[in-house]
């Protein structure tokens, strides 16, 4: 029996509210919300919530600022069966996924048709939010990793780096820049041996449960504690190049070396080093039995067959359709960056971190992607004007 007080008629604040989610009115949502007498768990006439309305909006800050406040995540009664996380899922809001996720929403449900929300998300090409929903783990979950069991004498990971941990787990970016740079951001440079044996153990516990294994995830976790390992391996050569250096001087350079590294393309533009590493992180998996692995497997040994790396992400992230390789960080291969080379334009990058650290493979190709932008500028031909053109242009302008 649906509560006849929640679905009763909206009041004046409880109306504007919505009206102003609708709007994307953020500001002016949140100078009414102070205002709002009886809490946040109300539903407009078709029965949705107001976090649903802010999750449909795809807008981040309301979706937190609700959660905060007590917003009910199984609050519906509008008949469809879609929680907040499936209007998430459509609004392609990646973060707004994320932090219904972490308030403990089922990613589970599905709605009047049968379908999840990462599906509902498949069905409108939200790919990210696809990969957001089917990469989570909860953070209690991983609560086993920062516990002393058996014959241990101190947990993998510091009870403190929890969260971190939870963060590096369920990145979606596979990309060994950004699985690096994550090391490095949350604070596990100084103990990547035992990052990398508790995603050893996780690759291990998910292989072995006893129902619902997701070999995806096993492989993910995999991969991720070899790059971690590779990461290690780097360290450890470096320490020994530079054994004569005092401890400070050196002091995190190996993860510098192990970028350019990643980073480093031969004459034909490819990334040797990635090449080898992925195909050999596959060699070493071991569970050899299953599915993704001889998916990845076949694939690899086929003529003309995509970089190994492209292999690796569409079989754990499944396949993305068309992209546009200009949407990705030319480092660390982060989607939709916000800064592009000041001088070609024609290369994207998070940051200046990332824009630094490409720069020495960069610079080679920087002026001549310059005079071919400069000789598409002049070539452009005098057609009728296509207006999806018109917006890629003014989208540029802007950006
Ligand atoms: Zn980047
Ligand atoms: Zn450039």
């Amino acid at each position: 029996m649906p509560d006849e007080s929640k679905n009763s008629q909206l009041d004046e604040i409880q109306q504007q509210l919505i009206d102003r989610i609708a709007k994307n009115d953020t500001n002016g949502f949140k100078q009414l919300l102070g205002q709002l007498k009886g809490g946040v768990n109300f539903v407009d006439d078709s029965g949705m919530s107001i976090l649903a309305h802010a999750s449909f909006k795809g807008n981040r800050e309301a979706v937190q600022l609700l959660l905060d406040m007590g917003a009910d995540i199984n609050l519906n009664q509008h008949g469809a069966d879609y929680t907040p996380l499936h209007f998430g899922a459509l609004s392609g809001n990646t973060h707004v996924c994320r932090l219904l996720l972490d308030a403990g929403i089922n990613p589970n449900s599905i709605n009047s048709v049968s379908r999840t929300a990462s599906q509902m998300a498949a069905f409108v090409g939200n790919h990210a939010c696809v990969e957001t929903i089917n990469n989570y783990v909860t953070c209690k979950s991983l609560e086993y990793y920062t516990q002393v069991h058996g014959q241990q004498t101190e947990p993998h990971i510091p009870p403190a780096l929890l969260k971190p941990f939870h963060t590096f787990v369920t990145e979606i970016n596979l990309h060994p820049v950004r699985i690096t740079l994550n090391a490095q951001n949350l604070g596990f440079l100084k103990i990547l041996p035992n990052l990398r044996k508790a995603l050893v153990l996780m690759c291990e516990k998910e292989m072995q449960k006893t129902h619902d294994i997701n070999e995806l995830l096993a492989f993910k976790y995999h991969y991720q504690g070899w790059i971690v390992g590779e990461l290690i391996r780097c360290d450890e050569q470096f320490k020994a190049q530079h054994k004569d250096k005092s401890e400070d001087a050196t002091k995190n350079d190996f993860v510098e070396v192990f970028i350019k590294r990643v980073l480093k393309e031969n004459k034909l533009n490819q990334l040797d080093y990635v090449e080898f590493t992925v195909r050999e992180c596959v060699r070493e998996f071991p569970f050899r039995e299953c599915t993704v692995f001889r998916q990845i497997a076949t694939q690899l040994g086929s003529k003309d067959a995509a970089s190994a790396l492209v292999i690796l992400r569409n079989a754990i992230n499944g396949m993305r359709g068309f992209v546009d390789e200009n949407s990705y960080c030319s480092t660390c291969g982060q989607e939709k960056p916000d800064k592009k080379c000041s001088k070609c334009k024609a290369v994207q990058y998070c940051d200046r971190e990332c824009q630094r650290l490409h720069w020495f493979m960069h610079k080679k190709s920087c002026p001549r992607l310059l005079a071919a932008v400069l000789a598409g500028a002049q070539q452009q031909p005098k057609g009728p004007i296509d207006t999806s053109e018109l917006r890629e242009e003014l989208s540029k302008l802007s950006a």
